[in-house]
């Protein structure tokens, strides 16, 4: 898979880039992400990106024309069906949304700064406008690498062992089950005693129940469309610990 992404900083994204598992997703050539400056496809002699707003007001806004220009020319590398720009605008990142983006061939990520980018570049430009929660940041750098490395773990080959993403929170539509390792006893705190018996299917069940009641606790309203087994489990959650109302988060 290929990703372009345009920015103005794109120090701000090599290192991450570089390290760990997105790393060696890019060495093992699963991944290919290129950087573009926007600043690169600007045309005066000051190499201008941004202007003030019409109407007035505070702070600056990207110009369409070095945006347009820089999508423009990776005509030849990205098939430019999903132009995405990160905006506090756009629909929030999920885990199904990242399973999704990592079936395309290839995406291109415009990280904006500033105020924003002239509304025409979302208008005939971008296909997509996504955002990584409901708080502002200064440049669409960070959610790009937010979004670049949630989707590099929905990749084949990435993370080497599927079942830790399976088992992680959100990919079965709940939060994910609490775990342990050595040792033992910790300062008076046991290791569920399941967790130790070697017995597969207890263990399974275990796991999903514990993931049920953290989800129960923490995200009701993760819990719907559940099977008739996960409804059997949480009637079990309910009868040992009811929690006060109060304590579940609407
Ligand atoms: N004035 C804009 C915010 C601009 S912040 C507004 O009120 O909507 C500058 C840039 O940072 C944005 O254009 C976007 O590219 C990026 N950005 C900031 N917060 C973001 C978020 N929560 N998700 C995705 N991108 C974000």
């Amino acid at each position: 898979m290929r990703i372009d992404v345009l920015t103005l900083f794109p120090e701000i994204l090599e290192g991450p880039l570089k390290a760990s598992l997105l790393g060696k997703a890019r060495d093992a050539g699963i991944l290919e992400v290129a950087l573009t400056n926007i600043r690169d496809h600007t045309t005066d002699k000051h190499r201008t990106v941004d202007d003030t707003p019409y109407g007035g007001g505070a702070g600056m806004v990207m110009k369409c024309e070095p945006l347009f220009a820089a999508v423009e020319s990776l005509r030849s590398k990205n098939s430019l069906e999903r132009v995405i720009l990160m905006s506090p605008r756009g629909k929030p990142l999920t885990q199904a949304k990242l399973r999704e983006l990592a079936q395309a061939p290839d995406l291109v990520l415009i990280c904006a700064r500033y105020e924003g980018v002239d509304e025409r570049v979302s208008q005939a430009l971008v296909t997509e406008e996504i955002s990584i929660g409901d708080y502002v940041l200064s440049g669409g750098e960070l959610p790009a690498l937010v979004l670049i490395e949630g989707l590099s773990r929905m990749l084949p080959g990435v993370i080497g062992d599927w079942e830790s993403v399976e088992t992680d929170s959100f990919f079965k539509g709940v939060l994910g089950y609490p775990q342990y390792t050595r040792p033992p006893v910790f300062r008076g705190m046991d290791v569920p005693e399941t967790l130790m018996s070697g017995h597969h299917a207890a263990i399974g069940r275990w796991r999903r129940k514990e993931a049920l009641r953290a989800t129960r606790l923490r995200r009701p309203e993760l819990l719907a469309g559940l099977s008739r087994e996960d409804e059997e489990l949480l009637a079990e959650i309910a009868r040992e610990a009811p929690v006060p109302e109060e304590e579940i988060e609407p």
